[in-house]
């Protein structure tokens, strides 16, 4: 199979079908329709075998996990995914690989509306890059900083599962059942939280996706907004299945210092509690916990119930 009839074959028409792509894959470029009175929200994001997801990996998860991992981008910033591209390197052009990977990839599409308009197609070590495309009202994105003094931390989910279940796949954390399969699904197929995201325009006050660990990326959403933070470790929301396996300390440091969550961390003014409760009350709405507040300062403190506990270092690939 050549380069051509691959990309005819698996990704000429991937996902959903939309009405403003004028031009999708088989030009040198896409065309696409972005709609009055809204901006273009963009982003991309690279997993590469070995270090983001372990060697032999399911193909399907594969590509579910590229694009559920840029959805989460947009859900960050508020935004309603339109459009994909695609940057595939592959060792071999394996059928049965590719054809898991483009069913896998074309699942999360079709459920959020998301149409594949173009790529490139190279061979190489496994890698996968994918940009998402999506648009926002004008003015109304999501930001990391907005965040002020007495606003309350929020975060969606149960963070530390997906890292649990990346640990399980690799042997570092043990246990079966229904646990196990729980926390290694969260890491096989983690679900962007990309219609809550929308829901929180004119509510939150800032946000940011957790994906390098809650502590470091609560870090990061401070920084921008120039404020501290403080958690209270006894507030994190941990899973039945996590605490399970994990046990309460270890399943703290997973849920503060574990990557690969793809929740919506995010801050809310006392003012807007009532706007979040509107967001929540909806069957799709995730869970939502409180689990901190934003104070003057700088930097994050996570208030155990014996003091303060160490800072997780998040995820850095170029960490000494
Ligand atoms: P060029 O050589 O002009 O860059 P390519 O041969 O790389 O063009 O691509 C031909 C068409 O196929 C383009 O529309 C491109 O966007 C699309 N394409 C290539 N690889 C992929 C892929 N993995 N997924 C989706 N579209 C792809
Ligand atoms: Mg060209």
């Amino acid at each position: 199979m050549g380069e051509f009839e691959l990309i005819e074959r698996y990704f000429a028409s991937l996902g959903a079908a939309r009405a403003d792509v004028a031009l999708g894959v088989g030009d040198d470029a896409a065309l696409l329709e972005v709609p009055a009175g809204r901006q273009l929200v963009a982003c991309t994001d690279t997993l590469v075998e070995g270090h983001h997801f372990p060697r032999g990996f399911d193909a399907a998860d594969i590509g579910w996990r590229a694009l559920a991992v840029n959805l989460s981008d947009l859900a960050a910033m508020g935004a309603e995914p339109a459009w994909a591209m695609l940057a595939l390197t592959l060792p071999a052009a394996n059928e049965e690989w590719l054809e898991g990977f483009a069913a896998g990839f074309a699942a999360l599409a079709v459920a959020h509306g998301v149409a594949l308009v173009g790529g490139d197609t190279t061979r190489g070590t496994l890698t996968i890059s994918v940009q998402a495309l999506g648009f926002v009202p004008s003015g109304a994105a999501l930001r990391r900083r907005g965040a002020r003094a007495g606003d309350l931390v929020y975060v969606t989910g149960w963070p530390g599962d997906a890292a649990a279940g990346l640990a399980l796949l690799q042997g570092q954390l043990a246990g079966g059942g229904a646990a196990r399969s729980a926390l290694e699904q969260k890491f096989r197929r983690p679900e962007p939280r990309v219609g809550f995201g929308q829901r929180l325009r004119g509510v939150a006050s800032a946000c940011i996706d957790v994906s390098d660990g809650l502590a470091a990326d609560l870090g990061r959403l401070a920084a921008a907004s120039e404020v501290g933070a403080v958690v209270r470790a006894t507030e994190l929301p941990l899973s039945q299945a996590l605490f399970q396996l994990a046990g309460e300390g270890r399943a703290r440091e997973f849920a503060l210092g574990g990557g690969d969550d793809y929740e919506l961390l995010f801050t809310v003014p006392p003012a807007a509690r009532a706007g979040l409760a509107r967001a929540c009350a909806t069957a799709a709405a995730p869970a939502c916990h409180c689990i901190g507040e934003i104070v003057a300062g700088r930097g994050v403190r996570i208030v155990g119930e014996k003091g303060d506990l160490p800072l997780p270092r998040g995820w850095d690939h170029f960490a000494a």
